[in-house]
């Protein structure tokens, strides 16, 4: 989900796949939360997703799949209201990052 004029990208991650704090895989050997390293990676490429668009003057909204979606739509709400675009002559910008090759989706490759 893209917010484009806000330039606020929302991303759901599934608990699981994306190594969420409450519901990821604990060792009980020693007492601590581990992810495989398939969700290692995931989570990984998560952060460089982030990274980028931070990079390039995106905000990131990430909502885990367990979050209340009521409460997540004030979150994303709040966000976007604060990130009103304030200058109308940012189009320019907009139009680069349309046509920039590195803007992929969450697809994977
Ligand atoms: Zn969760």
């Amino acid at each position: 989900m893209v917010f484009r004029p806000h330039k606020v990208a929302v991303f759901v991650d599934g608990c699981y796949w994306h190594g969420c704090p409450l519901h990821g895989v604990r060792d009980h050997k020693v007492n601590e939360w581990y992810w495989p390293a398939k969700i290692q990676r995931n989570v990984e490429r998560d952060r460089d997703t982030d990274h980028q668009l931070r990079a390039i003057g995106w905000e990131v909204i990430r909502v885990w799949e367990h979050e209340d979606p009521g409460l997540a739509a004030v979150r994303i709400e709040s966000v976007v209201r604060s990130r009103k675009p304030k200058c109308p002559g940012d189009t320019s910008i907009n139009s680069q990052i349309e046509e920039s090759p590195e803007m992929g989706t969450e697809d994977d490759r």
